[in-house]
């Protein structure tokens, strides 16, 4: 059997990523902060997710998570996930918000990465996907410290698709747009019912709606297969057009009129 870890495995775009994976075969040792949510990620997947309880802010909880995954297969996916709404402008901010954010938006997924090559390297075989943002590749106001994490995420990616490309390991960014998951119940404005929100949140990507979880899971379990086989060193944007689009005004009337 082959095994994958996915960080941030509890809840959201994590937790989708790992059912997918399950459906489609893998043993998946999910990494995360939260022991309740995990356990009950175990409940409903199964025996092929494994939860190990961890901070991707410490280099041991990956160690961990690929020692799991390497007892149950051969390891050859892993994603890094987890992540923080981190929200600051530079005039708001201090030292300690920079070097908290960072340290679970880069650090984490440096040393997801590098945990998951030398793991890989003995096989020569392995897919590793990076979820960075779109906020990767465009800034949204008061966000800092997350879009500069964001965007060292492609360059982790690049990094280490240039080192192993002739190794047999493959590593891709996700840039996701504004997916329907806790973290983004959590940052809802207030005063308007849940669905109302969304909506709103929805227009301002092309296709006039949020994105669900499982359309990210789509697009990382294509990566981490060998139907991605050519594929190294780059990001896919899954959010619904908002980053072709540049400003948000409406140039056409598409009420039919
Ligand atoms: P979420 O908050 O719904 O879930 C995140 C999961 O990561 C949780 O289970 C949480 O416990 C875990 N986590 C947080 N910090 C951790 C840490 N230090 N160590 C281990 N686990 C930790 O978030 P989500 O919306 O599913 O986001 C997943 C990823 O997608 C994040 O990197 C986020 O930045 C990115 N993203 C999300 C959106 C969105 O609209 N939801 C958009 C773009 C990018």
């Amino acid at each position: 059997m082959t095994s994958a870890v996915v960080t941030g495995a509890a809840l959201g775009i994590g937790r989708a990523i790992a059912g997918r994976l399950v459906a489609d075969g893998m043993h998946v040792v999910g990494l995360d902060l939260n022991d309740d949510a995990l356990a009950t990620a175990r409940d409903e997947l199964g025996d092929r997710f494994e939860a190990v309880v961890g901070d991707v802010g410490d280099w041991n909880a990956h160690e961990r998570a690929a020692d799991a995954a390497q007892r149950a297969g051969e390891l050859r996916g892993w994603v890094n996930n987890a992540g923080v709404d981190w929200v600051g402008a530079a005039h708001e901010i201090d030292a300690d918000h920079i070097e908290r954010g960072l340290r679970v938006l880069q650090l984490g997924t440096m040393y997801g990465a590098c945990i998951a090559v030398r793991r890989m390297l003995p096989a020569r075989a392995g897919s590793i996907v990076n979820i960075s943002s779109i906020q990767g590749v465009v800034a949204f106001p008061r966000y800092f410290t997350y879009d500069v994490a964001k965007a060292a995420i492609l360059m982790v990616t690049r990094s280490i698709a240039v080192d192993y490309g002739a190794h047999g390991i493959r590593c891709n960014t996700i840039l996701p747009g504004c997916i329907e998951t806790p973290m983004t119940y959590a940052g809802l404005p207030p005063g308007l019912s849940r669905d109302e929100a969304l909506r709103r949140e929805g227009e301002l990507a092309p296709m006039l709606r949020v994105g669900q979880p499982a359309e990210i899971a789509e697009v990382a379990a294509f990566l981490l297969s060998d139907r991605a086989s050519y594929l190294t060193g780059t990001e896919i944007a899954v959010d619904g057009g908002a980053t072709a689009r540049c400003f948000p005004y409406p140039p056409l009337d598409t009420g039919g009129e």
